[in-house]
Order: structure tokens, then C-alpha cells, then sequence
């Protein structure tokens, strides 16, 4: 039920000049008390909520929400919600409804194609809502604004673990639920998004619903990797099982991705490793050479037998780097790179992104073509390839390749000199990549800054298409959240 209240009740009880009290129907702008004392009263809505949480206006915040990442789409809303409580969504998407505002929703912002804003809309700004609470020996329940580091910090002190997180642990959970979400554990588990079992949603109509898989599921499945096309994630819980005592990694270098890619295959079949991830990089002479990184749990005096794991594999002997972790540490391991990258300013530079699913029969060909018109210098990134199962990725919306298996390609490239010229330049390569791989089979993944307008979406969803189509109906008739992504006209 929404709380409502006239317009004298509101100044009354927010005070202050600068506070957002109130909404101008002919401008479609955010007011002020000031601007409510001082114009006719017939402009402004009669049914503006009380929100427990914060609107804020000011032009740094505003700016920053108009950025992300890939710092390359700038899109200013007019107002960030930031919530205080599950009804100030329900609150705005009811508004929001009634007055045909925008909405985007933001995590972290590691977006790179302006998917968190919303051009003269509302953000609303999901970290307000970040508690992880309720963590037992079989499940942790967590607010989608935290943060994967966050949720693993609780659990992980407790010995309890999740099946899969992302490498990058600064995500927000939400938003990982809500673009599937990678892992080095995906060879096994699949998506971040498979492993949950139980969300709260606030969908486009402004209803709070709860769904499992027993429960609302169509809902359910279609929230995972959905990418928020029908509502707002606004709590996640997880199913825990016992962390490792240590894990192992084992570095292996590879000189061609031919024998990258094989070994890959082979340790996908054999599933002894708990995480497989890697790429390519440049070597000493500017040339690419590809790198995997195996991870095996173990327990404190019983260590794997190396040579046992690492037999018939065909990395170049000798360049091996073998060593031990905590699993909180390797959870997080890739927190001193990414500090790195920020130390050297890199991370506030543009980010053209190419993130890639291709049927494992062409990834040699696709890869190589792709790394081939890609000059080592033109990636501070890294270039992931890791080999997975399409059928450890059973999400609804998450569309994979064809084949049997898949190779997750991972392209980001950081423009140093950004002129305008050079962003559009690699912007337009990342683009041309995506291309010639959708015509072998491949998919993006959606974080990536590659365009792709109604008629692409149609392809991405293919068979799913009209089901999206119906389940926007039931639950977002008006087409509110998510504004930027384009995959419904408004
Ligand atoms: C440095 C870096 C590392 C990355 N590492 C990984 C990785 O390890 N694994 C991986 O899979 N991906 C990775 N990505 C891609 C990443 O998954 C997505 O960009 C990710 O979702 C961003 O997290 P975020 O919290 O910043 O989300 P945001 O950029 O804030 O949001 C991402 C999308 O989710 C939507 N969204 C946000 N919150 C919600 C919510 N509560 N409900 C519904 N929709 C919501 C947004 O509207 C937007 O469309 C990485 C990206 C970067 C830049």
C-alpha cells in the first residue's frame, strides 16, 4: 500500500529548500519545495510519495550516474533514488508507472554501455540496500546492492561457502543475478545466476513478489540473466556448503591456443579442477601467448599430487607457477590487479568491450581472427577464454551457442589518448567482432558495449522472444526498468 500525503504534509515533514518534494506533470522534472510554493498547484502530481530513502538531485551526483565503466555512453538522469527500504521502490516504480518516467537500475556501475542510466529518468541506486543477514549452516540471505565481497566476508569466517561467485568480487549481487554472471567455477556450475534459491522481486508494476523454483517460478527463471527486463532484484539467498581449507593454483603457459584449447576441453570432460579460467596475453616480444589458471581445493596436509593433475597436459615445461591460497584469497585474487590498473589510471579510461560466447567447433578460428587484427598494446584488459557445458547453463534468458560447448571470449580494451576518434574506432573493431561471430553461431554477452538495437534482440532471444514479450505484459506492461539495453521500444 503506498503511504500518500498532499503536498503541505510533505514540506512539512522533509523541510529544507533543496529536498525533492514533488513532481512537475508539464516538465516532467523533480521539485523542490520552493518550486511548489511558487507555481500553480494543478502542475504538480497529487500523489507524490513519501520516500524513506533519499532523492538527490545535486549535478555530481547526477554526472556521476550518468557514467559507467566503459565510460563511453552518458545518459543524466534527473533524479537517484536511493532506497531505504523495499516500499521506496515499490513507491517509485508505482510513480513511475503513473507518469511514464524512465527507470535504471544501478549496482556498481561496472556497466559499459549505459545499461544503469536513464536519459531524463530515475536511477535508482541499489547500494543504499546492501544488508547480508541470515547466515546459517544452509543458506545466507542478502540485499541485492551488496556486494559479492561483501556476502563472501560473512559467510567465508564461518567456513561456508557458495558454489560459484564472479572472479571480480566488487559486483553488486543483483546485478550479477541479473546478467547471469561467469566464474571460474562456470565449467561446473554454470552461470552465478543457476546456483540461488530464492528471490524477492519488485516487478515493472510495482509489486513485491517472492519466487524459487516452487514458487512464482516463471518469474524465477526468467529473473536469472534476464537482465532486469522484468523487475527490480531486491534480495537473493544461497545455499551454503563448506569451504575448502586451502586451494592450489597452478599457472600453465601455452604457446599456441590450439593446445590451450584442447587441454581446456580435456579438463572441462574431466572435472577434477574446481576452477579453470584464463587468456591470452602479450608476451615479451609483443606477441600473444595464453595462460591458464587451474584451481584445486584441498585440505591442510593433504595436498594434490601435481604431476598426477598436470599429466598428459601440453603447456611449455618448465614456465609452471604453482601456488597456495586461502579460499578467501582466492576468491579475491583479482583485487591486487584491478589496483593495479586504477594505480595507472587506467580505469577511468574508455572501455570497449567484446564479451563473447562461441560454439566450441569455430572458437580457434573466431579467437585467432580476432586477436590477430588486435595489437597486443591496444588491451590492458585481460582476454579471457575459458571452455564451458551448455548444459550447466540452464537459465531461461541467458542465450548460449548451439553446440555442446561453448567458449566464453572476453575482449576489453582500455583507449589511452582517448580522442573521440579512437574510442569510435575501437568501439566500431569490437563491434565488427561481434559480427562475424554471431554469423558462426556466437552470442554476446550482454556487459559488453556492443550496440545492438530491437531486431539484434529478437535474435539473441530467438525461440524466447515472444515468451519475453508476453512476460513483459504480465509483469511490466509499461516497459519501465532497464530503458538503456533498448530491447523494447517504450
Ligand atoms: C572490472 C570488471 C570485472 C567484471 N567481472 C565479471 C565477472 O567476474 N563475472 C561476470 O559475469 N561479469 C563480470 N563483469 C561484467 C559484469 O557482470 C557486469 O557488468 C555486472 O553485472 C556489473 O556489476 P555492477 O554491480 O557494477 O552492475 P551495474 O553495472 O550497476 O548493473 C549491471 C546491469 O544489471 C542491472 N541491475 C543492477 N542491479 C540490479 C538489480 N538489483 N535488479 C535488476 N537489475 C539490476 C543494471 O540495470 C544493469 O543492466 C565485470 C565487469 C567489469 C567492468
Amino acid at each position: 500500500m503506498i503511504k500518500k500525503s498532499s503536498r503541505k504534509d510533505c514540506i512539512e515533514r522533509i523541510g529544507g529548500d533543496s529536498l525533492i518534494v514533488g513532481f512537475n506533470l508539464q516538465t516532467q522534472s523533480w521539485a523542490t519545495e520552493s518550486d511548489l510554493l511558487n507555481s500553480s498547484p494543478d502542475v504538480f502530481a497529487n500523489n507524490f510519495p513519501v520516500f524513506d530513502g533519499e532523492l538527490i538531485t545535486d549535478e555530481i551526483s547526477l554526472s556521476e550516474a550518468a557514467n559507467d565503466f566503459g565510460h563511453i555512453h552518458r545518459n543524466a538522469s534527473r533524479v537517484i533514488l536511493k532506497p531505504a527500504t523495499y516500499q521506496d521502490i515499490i513507491n517509485m516504480i508505482q510513480f513511475a508507472n503513473q507518469h511514464n518516467v524512465a527507470v535504471a537500475v544501478k549496482g556498481q556501475g561496472y556497466s559499459t554501455y549505459g545499461e544503469t542510466q536513464s536519459q531524463s529518468g530515475v536511477v535508482i541506486d541499489m547500494v543504499s540496500l546492501a544488508d547480508v543477514s541470515d547466515v546459517s549452516n544452509q543458506h545466507v540471505v542478502t540485499q541485492a546492492g551488496a556486494r559479492w565481497i561483501d556476502l563472501l566476508s560473512k559467510t567465508v569466517p564461518h567456513n561456508l561457502r557458495l558454489p560459484i561467485a564472479p572472479d571480480f568480487v566488487n559486483l553488486s549481487v543483483g546485478s550479477t543475478v541479473a546478467v547471469g554472471g561467469l566464474g571460474a567455477q562456470s565449467h561446473k556450475h554454470g552461470c552465478v545466476a543457476n546456483n540461488i534459491s530464492h528471490l524477492k522481486v519488485i516487478t515493472g508494476d510495482g509489486r513485491l513478489r517472492t519466487c524459487s523454483a516452487h514458487q512464482n517460478s516463471m518469474l524465477f527463471h526468467s529473473m536469472k540473466g534476464g537482465l532486469g527486463q522484468l523487475g527490480i532484484i531486491v534480495e537473493a539467498s544461497f545455499e551454503l556448503s563448506p569451504t575448502p581449507g586451502q586451494v592450489r593454483i597452478y599457472q600453465l603457459v601455452y604457446d599456441d591456443l590450439a593446445h590451450y584449447l584442447d587441454d581446456n576441453q580435456r579438463l572441462l570432460d574431466q572435472g577434477i579442477f574446481d576452477g579453470i579460467q584464463g587468456g591470452a596475453e602479450s608476451d615479451s616480444t609483443g606477441n600473444w601467448r595464453y595462460v591458464m589458471q587451474l584451481a584445486k581445493y584441498f585440505e591442510p596436509g593433504l595436498p594434490p599430487v601435481d604431476a598426477e593433475l598436470l599429466d598428459g597436459l601440453n603447456f611449455v615445461l618448465g614456465e609452471e607457477v604453482i601456488q597456495d591460497l586461502t579460499y578467501f584469497a582466492f576468491l579475491n585474487r583479482l583485487t591486487p590487479f584491478t589496483e593495479q590498473l586504477k594505480v595507472a589510471e587506467h580505469w577511468t579510461l574508455p572501455h570497449p568491450w567484446c564479451p563473447l560466447l562461441l560454439p566450441a567447433s569455430k572458437a580457434q578460428v573466431l579467437i585467432q581472427d580476432a586477436l590477430a587484427s588486435t595489437p597486443p598494446n591496444d588491451v590492458t584488459g585481460p582476454v579471457l577464454i575459458s571452455m564451458h557445458q551448455r548444459d550447466a547453463f540452464s537459465s531461461l534468458f541467458f542465450s548460449v551457442p548451439e553446440e555442446e560447448k561453448f567458449v566464453y571470449f572476453s575482449l576489453i580494451r582500455t583507449v589511452t589518448s582517448p580522442t573521440p576518434e579512437r574510442v569510435e574506432k575501437l568501439t566500431q573493431t569490437t563491434s565488427n567482432i561481434y559480427t562475424g561471430s554471431r554469423a558462426s553461431g556466437g552470442f554476446q554477452y550482454p556487459v559488453g558495449t556492443i550496440p545492438i538495437n530491437t531486431r539484434n534482440w529478437k535474435k539473441y532471444y530467438h525461440k524466447k522472444w515472444f515468451l519475453l514479450k508476453l512476460l513483459k505484459n504480465w509483469f511490466d506492461p509499461n516497459n519501465l526498468p532497464g530503458p538503456m539495453r533498448g530491447i523494447l521500444k517504450r
